[in-house]
């Protein structure tokens, strides 16, 4: 898998990822029973509220070499304060939209 991770820009000052990439590296959470390597090829904001920015984003993600489009659990989970995005489901629907209905998306990564 080569995963390119979106994450909540108002999280960031809480979390600097540590738990998605011990989920990466561990295979954990949304990433159990991946097969083979796991390459990161980016970790990167939505680009801040109300996350119109994020498809631009996801582009360069996958120009550089994504095949699979992970929101971070910040995003629809929530974590680390409990405070799901309210702009979850839009920016989903805007990026599974520019992937096709084929291409993996997860919805969290712990
Ligand atoms: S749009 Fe959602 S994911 Fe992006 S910064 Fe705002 S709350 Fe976070």
């Amino acid at each position: 898998m080569k995963a390119g991770i979106i994450r909540c820009m108002q999280t960031e000052d809480y979390c600097p990822g540590t738990t998605d990439f011990y989920a990466i590296r561990e295979k954990k959470g949304a990433f159990a029973g991946v097969e083979g390597e796991i390459q990161l090829i980016g970790f990167i904001s939505c680009g801040g509220c109300p996350g119109k920015k994020v498809l631009l984003r996801v582009r360069e993600l996958v120009k550089r070499g994504a095949d699979t489009i992970v929101f971070a659990s910040c995003i629809q989970k929530g974590t680390p304060m409990g405070y799901a995005c309210p702009f979850a489901e839009k920016m989903k629907e805007l990026v599974r939209r520019e992937l096709g209905e084929d291409f993996p998306i997860l919805d969290y990564s712990h």
